[in-house]
């Protein structure tokens, strides 16, 4: 039977609920890339490991809320410390501060000792929006450079090749911009400096050609989570930023707490002047963290008559030298205690889970090789992709080299087979995976790529 066929066969209820949505959402869908070919699975439940569509079919989830679910679904920890807190509270939110806020901070600094002060905000992009305009006001420079390849979030200035088509995106060591969406017309004079991943002399000289125009570099120090900058790649960077007065910010939405507690400067032992967090340190929840020198993050401290604690009220000029940032919902207090759960579970987890994860990793490319297909599990820490190729990835252009077709075909058949990622999606492992998982998955990678490319 044709993977396709069964697909459709086993999911026709998610068909017609995708009907449904298209009524009233574009797509069917909150988010574009919730969306795939024919059409998604609907899910109407979840616990653990596991997720189960509107058809009762069951699956090992591995999207894992793109990451954010680090201990799997529904964790008794994080439903705890939310009950707790809004029993403690009597309430869903202040809007006013609260020792939580700074009591989460604590936390998040002895992991990210970089983070000198930071902001919550709602989102990962939210974060390196902010980022952005934190190194714009610091360095008083007015353009970014960004990887090609690498996603920041959803708006103007980095939504720019993430996903660029090869013939368009120019030579690999001088990438154009392309843009990522339409209606970005408004905003063609903040295209970014594009930079090939991985490729020293490249970026260098891209750097130092635009040094004076450039506020900052902002990078995923594992791109997309899975393909780690090179030791020497990063440390350069790292000292050709601060030589040329660009800020340096690292986007850890993805890494922090996978690749290492500590994110990718844990790994690599580099110190970003900037760094953005988000998915893991919510516990499921919105959240985006930003984080850095405290010279930098002063710049949002309200100042006014130089009193740390006067906003500035009236003296509009002073007030409109600080940073602007706002946001109803930021430090949001249930949110913050799910976090906050979501970390101490891992601090008992975390290595556990990483060893779970290179098992895993080692056991599907050993698959791969017993049937004579070209499968590899690249990643580190709780994180990774499988990748259908021979050669080492080390960018975006290498990725799109490999046989992305064979990879699809392959995680459509694994949909069949009770293994749920979105087709071309990495892999995230979290401490709800077992070893009944782990022994599934790898049956049912057996069973795929024994069956069906023989
Ligand atoms: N930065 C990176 C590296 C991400 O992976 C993401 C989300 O996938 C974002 C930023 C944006 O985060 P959010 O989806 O919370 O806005």
């Amino acid at each position: 039977e044709h993977p396709m066929m069964k697909y459709s066969n086993r999911t026709k209820n998610s068909y017609r609920e995708m009907e449904k949505a298209a009524n009233y959402l574009p797509g069917g869908v909150t988010a574009n890339i919730k969306h795939f070919s024919p059409y998604p699975v609907v899910m109407e439940s979840a616990g653990g490991a596991w997720i189960k569509d509107v058809d009762g079919n069951q699956y090992i989830d591995y999207l894992m809320a793109y990451g954010s679910l680090a201990l799997g679904h529904g964790h008794d920890d994080i439903k705890q410390a939310m009950a707790d807190q809004l029993a403690k509270d009597g309430t869903v939110l202040f809007g006013t501060p609260h020792p939580l806020e700074y009591r989460f901070a604590e936390k998040i600094q002895a992991y990210y000792p970089s983070m000198e002060r930071l902001r919550y905000t709602n989102s990962g992009t939210e974060a390196t929006l902010l980022a952005i305009r934190l190194a714009t006001a610091y360095t008083g420079k007015k353009r970014i450079a960004k990887f090609e390849g690498h996603y920041h979030g959803g708006y103007n200035e980095v939504l720019y090749s993430i996903n660029p088509p090869l013939v368009a995106a120019g030579e690999m060591d001088d990438p154009r911009p392309v843009p990522e969406s339409s209606g970005l017309e408004m905003f063609t004079d903040q295209r970014p400096v594009i930079l090939p991943f991985n490729r020293w002399q490249a970026t260098e000289r891209l750097l130092r050609q635009h040094a004076d125009e450039l506020a900052a570099v902002i990078i995923e120090p594992v791109q997309g989570g899975f393909i780690p900058a090179e030791k020497q790649f990063i440390e350069d960077l790292r000292k050709l930023t601060a030589t040329l007065q660009i800020a340096l910010i690292f986007d850890e939405v993805k890494t922090g707490f996978r690749v290492a507690m500590g994110g990718a400067q844990e790994l690599y032992g580099v110190k970003p002047d900037l760094t953005t967090l988000g998915k893991v340190v919510g516990g499921g929840f919105p959240i985006g963290i930003v984080g850095g020198k405290e010279a930098i993050l002063n710049r949002s401290r309200p100042k006014g008559n130089g009193d740390v604690f006067d906003v500035g009220q009236g003296k509009s000029s002073a007030a409109r030298e600080i940073l602007f940032h706002s946001g109803t919902y930021n430090g949001h207090p249930t949110i913050l205690a799910a976090g906050l759960a979501a970390i101490h579970r891992l601090e008992q987890d975390f290595a556990h889970t990483v060893l779970y994860t290179e098992t895993m990793r080692k056991d599907i490319e050993a698959l791969g090789r017993k049937n004579g297909i070209p499968l590899k599990a690249v990643g580190v820490g709780t994180i990774f992709n499988v990748v259908c190729t021979e050669t080492t990835i080390r960018h975006y252009r290498d990725l799109q080299k490999t046989d992305l077709e064979l990879r699809k075909q392959i995680d459509f058949h694994l949909l069949n087979e009770g293994i749920y990622t979105k087709p071309l999606n990495r892999y995230s492992i979290s401490t709800a995976h077992g070893e009944r998982e782990l022994e599934l998955t790898l049956t049912a990678y057996e069973t795929v790529l024994k069956r069906v490319f023989k």
